[in-house]
C-alpha cells in the first residue's frame, strides 16, 4: 500500500480540489453527527413525556377535546409524514 509505486502525482489545482472536497466531506460528517445527536435528544424527550402522560388520569367527566391526557397522547403520537 505504501510502496513508492503507489505514489500519485497531482497538480496544485487537483490537490486544492481534493483538499476542498475532503473539507466538505468533513463538514457534512460533522453536520450529520450533530443532526443525529439532536434527533436522539428529541426522541428521548418525547419518550419521557409519553411516560409522564401515561401516569396522568383522564379528565372527569371525560371530554376528549378537553382531557389533558388525550390531548397530550394525540400530540405525542407521531403522524405519518
Ligand atoms: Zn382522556
Amino acid at each position: 500500500m505504501s510502496s513508492p509505486d503507489s505514489t500519485v502525482e497531482l497538480t496544485a489545482e487537483q490537490f486544492a480540489r481534493l483538499d476542498a472536497n475532503r473539507r466538505q466531506v468533513g463538514a457534512l460528517t460533522s453536520r450529520l453527527y450533530q443532526a443525529k445527536t439532536r434527533a436522539k435528544v428529541a426522541e428521548q424527550i418525547v419518550e419521557d413525556a409519553r411516560a409522564l402522560v401515561a401516569t396522568i388520569p383522564h379528565g372527569s367527566p371525560h371530554d376528549e377535546r378537553l382531557c389533558l391526557k388525550c390531548r397530550m397522547d394525540k400530540l405525542l403520537t407521531p403522524t405519518k409524514l
